[in-house]
């Protein structure tokens, strides 16, 4: 079995990692940190809670610390993050690493007083870590200088694609030295990401952990089919019933995460929710609740809670399915960490049948039902031979004959997501081949039409 050492790592470095319990690497680690310390640009497929941070945050470190330039410290490594919580996280991950290291790090983001930040940029620092709308501000108002990078990280590109950032990257990557060792990592490869690393990575080594391999064995996945109006009371119940006390809830609204929570309140279950309308404040002390154990019950958007980092969570509930197969995974990776064991709860109704049929063929298998709830509804069982993506509403209005051929064509989307013949070609395969061809989709789908609110 591979160690850390055998990877190339320094004492200081294993120290770090030997204090923070990690004995093995993981896949992404194995494979990025040696190229990575040769100098190599890597491009890396990989997601939240495969271990990433680590995985380009160590060999960073390590060579930033073979020569520590004389004079005033200046930005060495630049990492960005689409969303505040991830960012805060990357930088948390850096303070442990680092901690044998003569290194000095710092996180800005938006939403919240510039001024520390400023004052921190102004004693120097060797690495930042930003989300991109306040980079941008800081270095416009001239607080911040990216001339001199050495390493340019860009994290989860496929939704800072997602969120609209693709302009602001490109500002930042023409700032950029052109002399500097590239990292970009993304949790799937669609032609926007791969065009996008193209065009600053060179010769890149391609480092790819497949959803499969994500989606681990340690999860207990279940999913239950019940009506909608039922879904809060075996939530509940489940809740109760598990004593869960640290457990997240994803629900597909910001609405609908914050009626949840008076709702579990009601029920005596304290909860918090976390999403993008929420004030920073309120999002780091639902966070800190959370992981102090406080508050046992995260509500969440996917936005939000990308990224969320804490080891401990038993349970993953997907209250709403998600549209998004890709959703499924980030979501129920929010358990099963660091080598613990974890379930995910999969709630079902009549109309979200089209969505577990996208998110079984992405990973590839069917998810075990749990029938042996009172609010088992045969209802909201897939169809034999459902397509995947949205149910339509038998009481919706009739369309325009145009727009039923159109849907008829794309194979049962009936949104504006229905692009034709290649989601109709993908649809019967279970192969990787077919799980990365549905990432491909994805992301072009969400780059086109579900733009969500920028979050910094
Ligand atoms: P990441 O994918 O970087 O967000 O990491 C997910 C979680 O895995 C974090 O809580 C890390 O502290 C933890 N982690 C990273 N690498 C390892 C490892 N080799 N062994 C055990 N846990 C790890």
């Amino acid at each position: 079995m591979t160690d850390f050492e055998s990877l190339g790592l320094s004492k200081p470095l294993l120290r770090a990692v030997e204090a923070e319990g990690y004995t093995t690497p993981t896949p992404v680690q194995e494979q990025a940190i040696p190229p990575l310390l040769a100098g190599r640009d890597v491009l890396g497929v990989a997601q939240t809670g495969t271990g990433k941070t680590a995985a380009f945050a160590l060999p960073v470190l390590q060579i930033m610390s073979r020569n520590r330039p004389q004079g005033k410290r200046y930005i060495r490594a630049l990492v960005l993050s689409p969303t505040r919580e991830l960012a805060a996280q990357i930088d948390d991950r850096f303070s442990a690493y680092s901690e044998h290291l003569d290194i000095r790090h710092k996180v800005i983001f938006g939403g919240v007083n510039q001024n520390p930040q400023v004052r921190a940029l102004q004693k120097g620092l060797d690495v930042l870590v930003a989300t991109p709308g306040r980079l941008l501000d800081l270095i416009n108002q001239g607080h911040i200088d990216i001339t001199n990078v050495e390493f340019f990280v860009l994290d989860e590109a496929d939704r800072m694609l997602d969120m609209g950032f693709i302009h602001d990257i490109k500002k930042v990557l023409k700032l950029l030295p052109n002399k500097r060792q590239n990292l970009l990592f993304s949790a799937t490869m669609p032609s926007s990401i791969a065009n996008l690393a193209g065009s600053f990575l060179n010769n890149a080594i391609k480092v790819d952990i497949t959803p499969e391999e994500v989606t681990v064995d340690r999860i207990d996945q279940k999913i239950m089919f019940l009506r909608k109006a039922d879904k809060r009371r075996l939530l509940v119940k489940i809740i109760k019933n598990e004593r869960v006390e640290c457990g997240i809830v994803f629900t597909r609204t910001k609405h609908g995460a914050n009626r949840l929570v008076k709702q579990l309140d009601q029920s005596g279950i304290a909860a918090a929710a976390i999403h993008g309308n929420k004030s920073q404040g309120a999002r780091t002390r639902a966070l800190a609740g959370f992981k102090d154990g406080s508050i046992p019950i995260l509500v969440a958007t996917d936005i939000a809670s990308r990224g969320i980092d804490v080891d401990g969570v038993t349970h993953v509930f997907n209250y709403d399915l998600p549209n998004e197969p890709e959703s499924y995974v980030h979501r129920i990776g929010r358990t099963a960490r660091a080598g613990r064991t974890g379930i995910a709860y999969g709630f079902c109704d009549d109309s979200e049948s089209g969505y577990l049929v996208g998110i079984q063929q992405l990973i590839g298998k069917e998810i075990p039902v749990d029938a042996s709830h009172e609010f088992h509804f045969i209802g909201a069982i897939p169809k034999p031979g459902q397509k995947p993506g949205k149910v339509k509403d038998p009481n919706a209005p009739k369309k325009k004959q145009r727009n039923r051929n159109r849907s008829k064509q794309g194979g049962g989307r009936s949104n504006r997501g229905g692009q034709g013949a290649p989601r109709g070609k993908n649809n019967g395969g279970n192969n990787k081949r077919s799980n990365r061809n549905r990432g491909n989709r994805s992301g072009k789908r969400n780059t086109n039409q579900n733009r969500r609110p920028r979050d910094d």
